[in-house]
């Protein structure tokens, strides 16, 4: 089932990176270096070792992707930022050089293992107003770009509270872009196999016509999705995303990306900063079924290393009402929730402080039980 077999975690990439990076500012800055007299050895370019220290450094291949719904002081708190503390997202990112790609860039690159090291993509689900009002203004003076996933139906019935085709239009470029989250915001696993091919398919054939022709990238509707339908959206070609929080690596599953919601307390400043910092949770690549059958459901993480005990000590992990811990020797533990999931959806979060002051391993599912009702 999972297309990515292969983990990408390097026990030495917490530190190599800086280290290399210090060594190569040292030797530049060093009396050997700047005695160096280039002009009588032309074949001693300076350029040239630049070249051949740095791509040593190349990053760890991942990156963090950002989930908003609107911005506004206004509409419902769980889905909302208040600009004002959108800019402040953003300029920490400016000011602390992370790079903002485009999502497609970001996918692109991914799959190129060709990553910055501070890698963050801006997403926003259901092309709210408040995206136009005052999301885009604030990404225009930061020169970020935000993707957004539209569901079609709700712009083709002008419901007021979303922005308009024409609206969409005059916004997109470099800043924004819109992809695919299905047409009526159904949830797919209340879905069968054609009725979610429908969804998708009509959605993209409307974007299509209304906004150009584009990737065949899909959010979906609150991030849910069984086993059968990411092979199902595997095979019709899409890359897409859940509502989990995590790090995108080539480890993760290209139709259960992760993405960090950021509203209400999520939001805020030490929260976001922390999330735009962390690292990929270095266990071996393998995707449970997120919708579970025994209540409360257990997580196997099998490590791609072993841990230490005081790694084994550091590791968190949260659900409501706390979590039971069951290590099988150091490189597989069990998670299990301390009292059934009583919600739709219900999340584990699991994080291990890296080698990097302030940096955290993180990796988080969703669970569904499709049997409640929304
Ligand atoms: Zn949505």
């Amino acid at each position: 089932m999972n297309n990515h077999q292969k983990s990408t975690f390097h026990p030495l990439g917490d530190f190599l990176n800086p280290a290399l990076a210090l060594l190569g500012q040292g030797l530049i800055k060093s009396p050997i270096w700047q005695k160096l007299n280039f002009a009588n050895h032309p074949y001693l370019c300076k350029g040239l070792i630049i070249l051949m220290l740095f791509p040593l450094s190349v990053s760890a291949n991942n990156c963090v992707v950002l989930l908003y719904h609107h911005f506004s002081d206004t509409t419902p708190k769980s889905t909302s930022i208040s600009p004002k503390l959108f800019e402040q997202h953003l300029q920490y990112l400016q000011d602390n050089d992370f790079q903002v790609l485009k999502l497609n860039t970001m996918l692109e690159r991914l799959d190129n293992d060709n990553l910055p090291n501070k890698c963050v993509v801006l997403t926003a689900d259901d092309a709210y107003q408040s995206i136009a009002k005052n999301a885009y203004p604030l990404l225009k003076k930061y020169q970020m770009s935000m993707s957004v996933f539209v569901p079609t139906e709700a712009i083709d019935k002008k419901y007021k509270a979303m922005m308009s085709w024409q609206q969409m239009r005059d916004i997109q470029g470099e800043t924004m872009q819109f992809y695919n989250h299905g047409t009526d915001h159904s949830h797919f696993l209340d879905l069968d196999a054609s009725q979610i091919q429908t969804q998708i398919q009509q959605a993209q054939k409307r974007l299509n016509q209304k906004l150009g022709k584009r990737h065949k990238i899909l959010a979906y509707p609150y991030g849910e999705a069984s086993l059968t339908i990411l092979e199902q959206v595997k095979k019709m070609g899409y890359t897409a995303f859940g509502q989990h929080s995590g790090v995108i690596s080539k480890a993760s599953h290209q139709q259960n990306l992760p993405r960090f919601p950021m509203a209400a307390h999520y939001a805020k400043m030490p929260s976001f900063k922390t999330k735009v910092n962390t690292l990929p949770m270095p266990i071996k690549a393998k995707i449970t079924h997120p919708i579970f059958t025994q209540n409360p459901p257990t997580l196997t993480l099998e490590f791609s290393k072993s841990l230490n005990k005081h790694q084994k000590a550091n590791l968190n992990c949260f659900a409501n009402g706390g979590v039971t811990m069951v290590w099988q020797g150091s490189q597989s533990v069990t998670i299990t929730a301390k009292k059934p999931l009583t919600h739709r959806r219900s999340k584990y979060n699991c994080t291990l402080p890296s080698k990097q002051k302030g940096r955290y391993h993180w990796h988080s599912i969703q669970w569904i039980n499709p049997n409640i009702k929304e």
